[in-house]
């Protein structure tokens, strides 16, 4: 079972103190909650309705994240608890995750060992491969959205902000432009495009996990953009001399610009690279 224990009716503030912020986004933000009962800590996504009101897209996007995180049950997918409804906000009651975000342990490590990146890999693709057997795209995976629930190498990651996720159907293409700049895959661009758009993302996420560095980049959004849809990246640089060719290999499969030559996330489970590395203890290291 999930853990969803469903909708709530009435005040959130009846069951819940609300403590430090967590992170904030586009539509409102994510808070430590301490439930009043019980003492156990949730991370409490609200969103105001009047952030969302005028913009009834958004608001399905919303619901989107509830009804996609209430059917997930993966240890590397974060739980959603419960969702209150009241006048104001929305609020998502959320497995509390406290090992921060994956991008500020890049920038704090600069970049990582291949034995650390192959198991956080390994995670990132098992999640991916359970969202695509069941037909959900996450379409906005990135460090930010990638949480650790301890800091250190040996850190269980969870997948989080299914809030531009959807149900797609295999046998149709997807044409909404979700995303983010350094991590969306060209086809998005282009609006027509399959759940292949995560492995390109992951293929990003790789890169920038073994080098520091985004593989396409710019000045500004349209810069990358433009990076993206030309599809070079390099591995030259002195950061990547050190760096096996079974990696480079993983990375030039996910980087594919397109899709129908993209590895699938089952087949990434499966590549060398990740069954070698992801194997060894990195609790050590
Ligand atoms: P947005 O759609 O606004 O990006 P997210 O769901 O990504 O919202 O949450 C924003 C930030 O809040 C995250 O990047 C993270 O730092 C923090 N956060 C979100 N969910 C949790 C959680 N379950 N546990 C701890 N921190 C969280
Ligand atoms: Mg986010």
């Amino acid at each position: 079972a999930s853990g969803f224990i469903g909708k709530r009716k009435g005040s959130i503030n009846d069951h819940y103190i609300f403590s430090t912020k967590l992170g904030s986004g586009a539509f409102g933000s994510v808070r430590l909650g301490i439930h009043k009962t019980t003492n156990q800590k949730r991370a409490i996504k609200t969103i105001q309705k009047s952030n969302i009101s005028e913009d009834m897209r958004e608001k399905t996007q919303f619901f989107n994240e509830v009804d996609i995180l209430r059917q997930t049950d993966h240890p590397n997918i974060v739980r959603l608890y419960e969702f209150y409804e009241d006048d104001e906000n929305y609020h998502l009651v959320l497995e509390y995750v406290t090992g921060g975000e994956l991008f500020d342990y890049i920038i704090k490590s600069k970049h990582l060992s291949e034995n650390i990146a192959a198991n956080f890999m390994k995670q990132i693709l098992s999640a991916i491969a359970y969202c695509h057997r069941n037909n959900i795209v996450h379409r906005d995976l990135k460090p930010e959205n990638l949480l650790l629930d301890k800091e250190g190498p040996d850190a269980t990651l969870k997948i989080i902000d299914f809030g531009t996720s959807a149900i797609f159907d295999p046998k149709k293409q997807m044409t909404h432009k979700y995303g983010t700049a350094y991590y969306i895959a060209p086809e998005v661009l282009s609006k027509n495009y399959n759940e292949k758009c995560d492995l390109w993302s992951c293929g990003v996420i790789l890169y920038i996990i073994l080098s520091g560095r985004p593989p396409f980049y710019g000045k500004n959004d349209k810069e990358i953009l433009r990076s993206v849809l030309e599809g070079h990246y390099s591995v030259q640089g002195a950061e990547w001399a050190k760096i096996s060719p079974e990696a480079k290999s993983l990375i030039s499969r996910m980087l594919q610009f397109n899709p129908k030559d993209r590895i699938t996330s089952e087949q990434a489970l499966n590549h060398p690279w990740i069954l070698a590395l992801s194997e060894t203890n990195t609790s050590n290291i």
